[in-house]
């Protein structure tokens, strides 16, 4: 008797900006206690995940080749956590994950964990697994810190490392222009720049976020716009200074306001509404400060099915 063999599931998967990210000193575990608003936007990567006889990962777009498609893929890792979550080999998954990015690599977009939360929707889709949101979010919390989020989706405060997560209303759309860079920056070398900048001096921290969420509330992105803030920026722009050009090409375009995205080097600006961020990506692509640009909106859902049998 033939054996049905499932046809492939692709997930859309959103990236991720940090609205407001504040970062605590170094814990013992190395890691840094963070107070983090998340909204995921509408640049995507698409993962697509099939049976296959030649099992492994290939990863096509933005970035391509600098992305590992060996062991430590971050959606092959995902595969083999969730294979090993329900009893299968986990050295041995009959599938093939297929990548499109559109999502910057090592751009502090979270494109790796993006990929590692579509991995375990499709797959769960794929294997038909009776599993809740909860249980792909205990395996995500394990994959790391955003994985969680980005499989969620939407606008979220995050502390521990960024991966305990709580909704967080916000009204109406926001829109983004993203500036990404020549080339991508480590977030543990960032992290370590900040380490070395707070031990050197006392750089400003971000306050509380209660007035962020405020804003979020209100819809209002000029309110936004006026609480966009990164401690993380200061460590990325040590170590790439080219992007305090960027960002003040971006505002002087006539963008609200201008951050750089989690550990960088992409950077987010805030505009008024859709026609303003066409406006302004226009220009900024004209002014040479950057490699390309992207115009999206926020926030949008977590990974989520689009194709194969599970399809809405
Ligand atoms: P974050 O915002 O979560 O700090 P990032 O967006 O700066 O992350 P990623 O795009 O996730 O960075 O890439 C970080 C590193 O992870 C890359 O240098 C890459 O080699 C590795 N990596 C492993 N798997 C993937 C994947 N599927 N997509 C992108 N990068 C991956």
């Amino acid at each position: 008797m033939l054996a049905v063999v499932p046809p492939p599931v692709t997930v859309r998967v959103p990236a991720k900006v940090n609205l407001h990210l504040a970062v605590g000193d170094a814990r013992s575990d190395g890691f840094h206690e963070l107070s983090t608003v998340f909204q995921a936007l509408s640049l995507t990567d698409e993962v697509t995940v099939g049976v296959a006889d030649t099992p492994g990962v290939e990863v096509h777009g933005e970035g391509a080749s600098s992305v590992p498609t060996g062991p430590s893929n971050l959606a092959w890792r995902a595969v083999r956590a969730l294979a090993e979550h329900v009893g299968r080999d986990p050295d041995e998954p009959k599938v093939r994950v297929v990548i499109r990015k559109a999502i910057p690599v090592a751009g502090g977009m979270a494109g790796g964990s993006a990929n590692a939360a579509a991995a375990l929707v499709g797959l769960a889709a794929l294997w038909r697994l009776e599993l809740g949101r909860d249980d792909l979010a205990a395996i995500a919390m394990r994959l790391g810190s955003d994985v969680p989020f980005v499989l969620h989706g939407g606008t979220a405060l995050g502390t521990g490392r960024g991966e305990r997560l709580v909704p967080v209303l916000s009204r109406h759309s926001f829109h983004w222009v993203l500036a990404f860079d020549r080339r991508g920056l480590s977030t543990a070398q960032v992290y370590q720049e900040l380490d070395r900048l707070r031990a050197d001096g006392d750089p400003p921290r971000l306050g509380s976020v209660e007035p962020m969420l405020e804003a979020l509330a209100s819809g209002d992105p000029r309110q936004l716009a006026l609480l966009l803030g990164n401690d993380l920026q200061a460590a990325a722009v040590s170590l790439r200074p080219g992007l305090r050009r960027t960002l003040r090409a971006g505002v002087s375009a006539g963008a609200l306001a201008g951050a750089v995205s989690g550990s960088g080097p992409t950077c987010a600006f805030l505009c008024p509404d859709h026609d303003s961020a066409v406006e302004v990506a226009t220009e900024l692509s004209g002014a040479g400060v950057c490699r390309t640009v992207r115009v999206a909106h926020g926030p949008v859902p977590g990974a989520r099915v689009i194709g194969g049998d599970d399809s809405p």
